[in-house]
């Protein structure tokens, strides 16, 4: 097992400035000074969370007969939400710091800096006077319709309603026990202390699966989806090596949840949280029967049984899986040339299918028309199937090396030998060079598309 309190702050503070840089992800507002908590996806990190977004709905819901989709309202009635007992307990616990009035999550003081003193940690300086822990309410609250008099709220969770619709999408679809839904969208949470980049945010996306099912499957099931769920970690490009399981222990679950694990990942800034993987009985549609006062109970026709049926979650978070992403990709390699000089690339090593650029495309001499006229020509043939990237600027090697840096497993390179000038053999080929070995291949160009397709879906 690693040791949770392994972290490289340098490598992280890298990768952060490499998102910048490379326009993956800013700070929303940042024109402004900053909305804390808050981040913009810029081109390339858009790419990127659509990929991995597109990837998991694939997995979860295309390629599955017992999983449906849905997109449900980001605003949420107050009913809901006091049903589900987020009004009344969905908090941190909190506290004050009377010298320098900053807040802090109690059960984070060991590793939240000291507002005046950033070298040790909230509590551990003598001046730090901290207030007794109090709950402190993470649900965004706003007011609606036209008088403004009514409560909503900005949902905390995707998953309320899943629970609220479940009858619906059970009635309307002709489901049958076992069966999920899945759901990919927004959540807000007034989280006390933002940090670690987007990693903890105060708004982020969720890909959250409830899976309905008999009471006497929910602890097999449990297991099953934490299996599911590692295997698509692994498609995605995250190695079963860097994950943890935390199987939470009888005391630290929420009270109604028989098992619950979570799926951890060794990010720079220790071993952290990426999905939660719970089981949850009948926890939910209980609370929501009540609460609106209507029967959720199933009928199997089969076996004339009547019951509650219960849940097994699989709840991961976009923004966290997209930042576990950038730090197993991000590599800094030592290349040495023929004169023995050396020299540093930095490579974002993503699997192709969650590359926000699938490939470069590339003349060797702008000013060569029918080498231009070529890669256009390449370009618009492979645009209806994948983000490619025209680039015409410097060097070759530059542009290789400006590919390299965000994740573009492959780059095409039209030169004299596709013109025929150096034969026939090579006429209408070109050259693919491969990002992670920079090794290089000729490929005709009627050849290319499914070349391609083959290696990034
Ligand atoms: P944590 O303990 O880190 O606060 P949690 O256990 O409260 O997380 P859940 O309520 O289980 O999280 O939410 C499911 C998933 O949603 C988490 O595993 C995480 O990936 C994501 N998530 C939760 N809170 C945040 C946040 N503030 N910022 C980004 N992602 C989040």
């Amino acid at each position: 097992m690693a040791n949770k309190d392994t972290t490289d702050p340098a490598r992280m503070e890298k990768i952060v400035s490499l998102c910048k840089r490379r326009g993956f992800i800013f700070q929303a507002g940042e024109l402004y000074g900053g909305l804390n908590g808050c981040w913009d996806y810029g081109p390339l990190g858009a790419e990127l969370k659509r990929n991995l977004k597109d990837y998991w709905w694939r997995k979860t819901v295309q390629e599955r007969d017992d999983v449906l989709g849905m997109d449900g309202a980001i605003l949420t009635m107050e009913q809901v939400l006091v049903s589900s007992g987020h009004v009344g307990g969905f908090s941190d616990p909190m506290v004050d710091c009377k010298t320098c009035k900053a807040r802090f999550r109690a059960d984070n003081l060991e590793t939240s800096p000291c507002k005046e003193k950033p070298s040790v940690c909230a509590g551990q300086s003598p001046k730090c006077e901290l207030t007794e822990p109090r709950d402190f309410n993470l649900m965004l609250q706003t007011n609606f319709g036209a008088t403004g008099d009514q409560i909503a709220y900005l949902r905390p969770e995707t998953a309320q309603s899943i629970f609220c619709q479940y009858k619906n999408v059970l009635d309307s679809n002709r489901v049958k026990i076992p069966f999920g839904i899945a759901q990919i969208g927004k959540a807000f949470r007034n989280e006390i202390n933002p940090r670690n980049f987007t990693f903890r945010s105060r708004e982020f996306e969720q890909m959250e699966i409830e899976y309905f099912c008999h009471p006497d499957d929910g602890m097999r099931l449990t297991d099953e989806w934490l299996e599911e769920r590692l295997k698509f970690y692994g498609e995605i490009g995250i190695p079963r090596e860097k994950l943890h399981i935390l199987d939470v222990p009888d005391g630290e679950r929420a009270f109604y949840s028989k098992k619950t694990y979570d799926i951890e990942y060794e990010f720079p800034f220790g071993i952290q949280e990426l999905e939660g993987v719970a089981y949850r009985t009948n926890y939910d549609l209980g609370v929501h029967e009540k609460g609106a006062g209507k029967s959720l109970v199933y009928f199997d026709e089969e076996t004339k049984e009547k019951y509650l049926p219960h849940v097994v979650e699989p709840s991961a978070g976009c923004d966290r899986t997209v930042l576990a992403l950038l730090c197993e990709a991000f590599d800094e390699e030592t290349l040495t040339d023929e004169k023995g000089k050396e020299d540093v690339r930095t490579v974002l090593r993503f699997v192709p299918r969650m590359a926000p650029i699938k490939v470069g495309i590339f003349p060797l001499l702008k000013k060569n028309e029918e080498q231009v006229r070529i890669c256009r020509s390449i370009q618009k043939s492979l645009q209806p199937w994948m983000t490619v990237f025209y680039d015409d600027g410097g060097a070759v090697g530059r542009r290789y090396r400006r590919q390299d840096e965000v994740g573009t497993p492959f780059c095409v390179t039209v030169d004299f030998d596709t013109l025929g000038e150096n034969g026939d053999a090579l006429k209408d080929t070109v050259t693919v060079r491969h990002r992670d070995s920079m090794e290089q291949e000729r490929i005709a160009i009627d050849a290319l598309p499914p070349w391609l397709l083959e290696r990034v879906r």
